[in-house]
C-alpha cells in the first residue's frame, strides 16, 4: 500500500496506520479492504487505513476483555500510576512528530497542534497518573434495627466498568482520545479505540506509544473503520461494558440509542452553538482578540467555538470592524506550513457545508468578511463575519463546525441572558465586562457547562469539561469524571 507525498521523518507512523492493533498485534482487516486518508492541506489522499467491522470489533473486544480479568488484574494502582507517566513522557519525548502528524491528518496549523493539541494532551496523562492510588471506597456506619442480627462492617468498592469503547471525533484526535484513555485506564479498565475515518494518523502513533510504555498487550486496542460499521458493532457490542463519545449530536443520540441493548453506559461529549457576550464596558481590544481566536482558531472545527458574538449597542460597531479586520487578516494555509494561522477544514463534504451556511448568512442578513473559498486544493475556506442576520436564521441556531461567525447587537443584560439561553445547546460561553456583579449574575444564569469571564476557553486537565442541554452527557478532564469509569459496590458483611 503507497503513501503519497508524506515528509520522509513521517513515514514510518503514517505506514502503521495502515494496520489496527489488537491485543498488542498489527494486524489488516480479515476483508483486506482499505479506506483512503485524505490530507485537507491539498485535497489528495495521502495513505490507506484497514476498514474494520464487526470481525475486527469482535477480536478487539474480546482482547479488551482478557486483558482485562488477566494481566491488567494484576497491575497495582501505583504501577498504573507509574504507566500513565510513562506514557506521558513518552508523548512529550515524540510531541513534534505527533503533532506533525495532526498536522498533516487533520490539516491544523502547526502552532495548534505544538502548543494546544499536545501540551495538553500531555498535561491530562500526567493529571491521570496520580489518580490509580486514590480510588478508594468508604467504610460507612449502618444503622439496621439490633434484631436484623449484627453487628454488621459496610463498605464500599469503586471497581472498573470494564471494557470501554472510546469513538473519536477528527479535530483533535489525539487529545480527544487521550481524554478518554487516562481516566479509563487510571481506573482500571480496558479499551477499544476508533478514530475518526479521516484522522486515523496520530492514534495509531499513540497506541504504539502504549505498548512501549509497559501497558500489557489488549489493554488498548485500535480498531479504524467507518462510522457504520466498526462504530456501530462497538457500540452494538455485548461485552462492551461503557461507549464514550465526542462528535456530532445526531450521531451521540443514535448511540445513546444503540447501547440499550445491554443499557451500557454513556457518556457523550457533543456540539455547541456558544454564546461570546461582549459588555461596552470591557477591554474591547482584549474581547475581539479572543472572539477571533474563540472562532477562528482550529477553523471553527471546534466543540466550544464562540459562534455567537452578543455585543452591547455602544461597543457594536468597534467590535464588528475589529472583528472583520481581524478574519481578513489571518493566513489560511496548509497545516505543515509553519506560517498558516488557519488550515483547511477536514473534508470536501464539510466544506460543502459550511460554505452553505455561508449562503444562508448572505440570504438571511450580511457578510462583512469572508464568505467563500480560499487557496487552491485543499479544502479552504475564508474566515467569515456575518451581521443582521434574521433572529429565526438557521445561522444562529445550528453548529457549523466552520469559521463562520454570527455577530448580534444587544441592550440590556436579560435581554442578552435570553438571547444567550435561547439554543438547544450549553457547551462554552463568555462574558467580558468589567462591572463584578455583573460577572456573576451572568455566570450563574447562562445554562452552560462552562463559563469564561474576561477570556475565552483556557481548558485544564484538572477543570470539568462538558455540557448543559444537548450539548452531551457527563463531564471529561475532572475528578468527577473518574465515576463514570467505575462502578460503586457495596458490601455488607455481619460480624
Ligand atoms: P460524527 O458522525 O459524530 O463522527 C464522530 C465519530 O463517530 C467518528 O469516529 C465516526 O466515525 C463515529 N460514528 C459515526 N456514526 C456512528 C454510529 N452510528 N455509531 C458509532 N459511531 C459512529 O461526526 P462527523 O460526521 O465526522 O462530523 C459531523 C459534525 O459533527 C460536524 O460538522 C460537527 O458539527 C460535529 N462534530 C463535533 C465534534 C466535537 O468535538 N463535539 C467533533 C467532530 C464533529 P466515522 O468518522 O468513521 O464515520
Ligand atoms: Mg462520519
Amino acid at each position: 500500500m503507497t503513501i503519497i507525498d508524506v515528509p520522509e521523518d513521517l513515514r514510518a507512523p503514517v505506514t502503521l496506520a495502515q494496520k489496527m492493533l489488537i491485543g498488542g498485534e498489527w494486524v489488516d482487516a480479515v476483508s483486506g479492504e482499505t479506506l483512503d486518508v485524505f490530507n485537507p492541506s491539498t485535497g489528495q489522499v495521502l495513505s490507506t487505513q484497514s476498514a474494520g467491522g464487526p470481525a475486527e470489533v469482535d477480536r478487539a473486544v474480546a482482547a479488551a476483555r482478557a486483558a482485562l480479568t488477566g494481566p491488567w488484574s494484576q497491575v497495582t494502582p501505583m504501577q498504573r500510576g507509574r504507566m500513565l507517566t510513562k506514557l506521558a513522557e513518552l508523548v512529550e519525548q515524540n510531541s513534534e512528530q505527533l503533532a506533525q502528524l495532526e498536522s498533516l491528518d487533520v490539516g491544523m496549523p502547526m502552532m495548534e497542534a505544538r502548543y494546544i493539541d499536545l501540551p495538553f494532551s500531555i498535561d491530562i496523562l500526567h493529571y491521570y497518573a496520580g489518580w490509580p492510588t486514590k480510588i478508594t471506597g468508604d467504610t460507612i456506619p449502618v444503622s439496621f434495627p439490633h434484631n436484623f442480627g449484627g453487628p454488621y462492617h459496610a463498605y464500599t468498592r469503586r471497581e472498573p466498568v470494564g471494557v470501554v469503547a472510546a469513538i473519536i471525533p477528527w479535530n483533535l484526535p489525539v487529545m480527544m482520545a487521550v481524554k478518554k484513555l487516562a481516566p479509563a485506564l487510571a481506573t482500571g479498565n480496558t479499551m477499544v479505540i476508533k478514530p475518526a475515518e479521516q484522522t486515523p494518523l496520530a492514534i495509531a502513533r499513540l497506541a504504539e506509544l502504549v505498548l512501549e510504555a509497559g501497558i500489557p498487550e489488549g489493554v488498548v486496542n485500535y480498531v479504524t473503520g467507518l462510522g457504520e460499521t466498526a462504530g456501530v458493532a462497538l457500540v452494538e457490542h455485548p461485552d462492551v461494558n461503557k461507549v464514550t463519545f465526542t462528535g456530532s449530536v445526531d450521531t451521540g443520540k443514535a448511540i445513546a440509542r444503540a447501547a440499550t441493548g445491554n443499557l451500557k453506559r454513556v457518556s457523550l461529549e457533543l456540539g455547541g452553538k456558544s454564546p461570546h457576550i461582549i459588555f461596552d464596558d470591557a477591554d474591547l481590544e482584549s474581547a475581539v482578540f479572543a472572539a477571533g481566536m474563540a472562532i477562528f482558531g482550529g477553523a471553527g472545527e471546534s466543540c466550544i467555538a464562540g459562534s455567537r458574538l452578543y455585543v452591547q449597542r455602544g461597543a457594536y460597531e468597534t467590535v464588528l470592524e475589529g472583528i472583520a479586520a481581524r478574519a481578513n487578516s489571518i493566513k489560511v494555509g496548509p497545516g505543515l506550513d509553519d506560517s498558516s494561522e488557519m488550515g483547511p477544514l477536514i473534508s470536501a463534504e464539510h466544506r460543502e457545508k459550511v460554505l452553505s451556511y455561508m449562503d444562508l448568512g448572505r440570504q438571511d442578513g450580511r457578510v462583512v468578511a469572508g464568505g467563500g473559498t480560499a487557496g487552491e486544493g485543499g479544502y479552504f475556506v475564508e474566515p467569515t463575519v456575518l451581521t443582521d442576520l434574521d433572529p429565526t436564521s438557521r445561522v444562529l441556531r445550528e453548529e457549523i463546525f466552520g469559521p463562520v461567525l454570527s455577530v448580534v447587537p444587544f441592550d440590556t443584560e436579560e435581554e442578552v441572558t435570553a438571547l444567550a439561553n435561547d439554543t438547544d445547546f450549553g457547551l462554552g460561553a463568555g462574558v467580558w465586562t468589567k462591572d463584578v456583579g455583573r460577572v456573576h449574575r451572568m455566570a450563574a444564569a447562562i445554562e452552560s457547562g462552562q463559563v469564561w469571564v474576561n477570556c475565552y476557553q483556557p481548558v485544564d486537565a484538572a477543570l470539568p469539561f462538558g455540557g448543559y442541554k444537548q450539548s452531551g452527557w457527563g463531564r471529561e478532564t475532572c475528578k468527577e469524571n473518574l465515576d463514570e469509569y467505575l462502578e460503586l459496590k457495596t458490601v455488607v458483611v455481619q460480624l
